[in-house]
């Protein structure tokens, strides 16, 4: 591929001359302002106030999750998300080592250690049959019915695959193997709003999930996160424990739970009430710039990653696979120095000094990703959405 025909591409798609066109930017089109103003005029701009609920239940209807818990970032949304399957200190949890840094670092925060199994080349999500053969090899069932590690003793406490840039892994796979070995399934379903499996919104096939709203995710709101759960129970815990646990009362201060305060604000969530209004014209604008890169890569000797099969892929960040590191490495330093953001996929969690001792299978495919992967622009396009409304796609 010459470079030089990316960058112009690039800048001709998003209609920028000049500019450092960047990976992913938020779009504030929608009734963001008016609800922003609306929550200050109210007073109520920290943790009480009513977009909160509202933003919860937008989500909720959005995904189809019967509940949904709001957080003060995704971050912190998993953290909850893998207390409430039961995650305990000393315990494991197994994931993938393609993922942003959030996902190990929740995981320890409980004081558990992170497990990494490989992913599939054609998902970049945990592979279900790496994480098959993996407990085959390591697991054994005890009395209690659970599953534990029989190499370390500690109990296997969660699986949590990610949806990686927005495209789901094989999630039902997963999910079976974790029923059978009786390990809770915790979706880190952070890029992944507005992404289907099957039909289904990712987020739904385990016993908790979580979101992210992070500036540069589909949606935002500043920075947030949601829970998601099926099970009315959890939810209720989960916002007990991401407030304070006050037993409810007229004005006695008597709590029950050493509990997180990982509340969103109602500022947060007015901004992002406004937002998820527009998730789903969102995800169809960026469709329609997936397709120009399809196009415009056909010609090229670069492969442009696109949706597993069975999926609808919110498309977050778009991915192409070049041919080994070197080419990586130069299309890197070609892009960035030239005005367009580019960024390789994350470095494998396990590489990094925290997470150096932990357990791994075998990585060959997460390995031949990170050498490869490489993020190109992929933020909603404003004038697409413009055009759309004239043409009354919308209606
Ligand atoms: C964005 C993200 C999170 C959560 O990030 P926050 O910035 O805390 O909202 C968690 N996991 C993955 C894989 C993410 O991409």
């Amino acid at each position: 591929m010459n470079f030089s025909d990316f960058t112009a591409f690039v800048r001709q798609t998003f209609h920028d001359d000049n500019g450092f066109i960047i990976l992913h930017d938020p779009r504030f089109i929608g009734n963001e302002r008016k609800y922003l103003l609306d929550a200050m005029d109210s007073n109520f701009v920290s943790s009480v106030g009513e977009y909160v609920t509202k933003f919860e239940t937008a989500i909720a209807e959005y995904t189809g999750s019967k509940y949904a818990v709001a957080a003060m970032n995704g971050t912190a949304a998993l953290h909850i998300a893998m207390l409430l399957a039961g995650v305990k200190q000393n315990e494991e949890v197994i994931t993938q080592p393609v993922s942003f840094i959030a996902t190990s670092n929740a995981i320890t925060y409980i004081g558990a250690k992170p497990v990494y199994v490989d992913v599939d080349k054609e998902t970049m999500g945990l592979s279900p049959e790496k994480l098959e053969s993996f407990l085959k090899e390591n697991a054994v069932k005890h009395a209690d019915g659970c599953s534990y590690n029989n190499k370390t003793g500690r109990r296997f406490a969660a699986v949590v695959p990610m949806h990686t840039f927005g495209h789901p892994c094989l999630i039902e796979d997963i999910a079976e193997i974790c029923e059978r070995y009786n390990i809770p399934l915790v979706e880190d379903a952070a890029e992944s709003i507005g992404s289907l499996y099957k039909g289904k919104h990712t987020g739904l096939f385990g016993k908790t999930a979580a979101l992210s709203f992070n500036g540069n995710k589909v949606i935002t709101t500043g920075g947030g996160g949601m829970i998601l759960t099926q099970d009315e129970k959890l939810a209720k815990l989960a916002k007990h424990i991401t407030t304070t646990a006050k037993v409810p009362h007229r004005w006695e201060y008597n709590h029950d739970y050493t509990a997180y305060n990982y509340r969103l604000t109602n500022l947060s969530a007015a901004l992002g009430l406004g937002q998820i209004e527009n998730c789903e014209k969102f995800v169809l604008i960026k469709r329609e710039l997936v397709e120009k890169y399809k196009e415009f890569f056909a010609k090229t000797d670069v492969k442009f990653f696109t949706e597993p099969k069975d999926c609808r892929s919110n498309y977050w960040l778009n991915a192409i696979i070049l041919k080994d590191r070197e080419e990586r490495d130069k299309f890197l330093t070609y892009t960035n120095d030239n005005g367009v953001m580019t960024r390789p996929i994350w470095v494998l969690n396990n590489k990094l000094d925290m997470y150096k001792g932990c357990q791994c299978g075998d990585l060959t495919n997460s390995q031949w990703l990170e050498d490869r992967v490489v993020n190109i622009p992929s933020s909603v396009i404003i004038d697409n959405y413009y055009e759309n409304i004239k043409q009354g796609k919308y209606n």
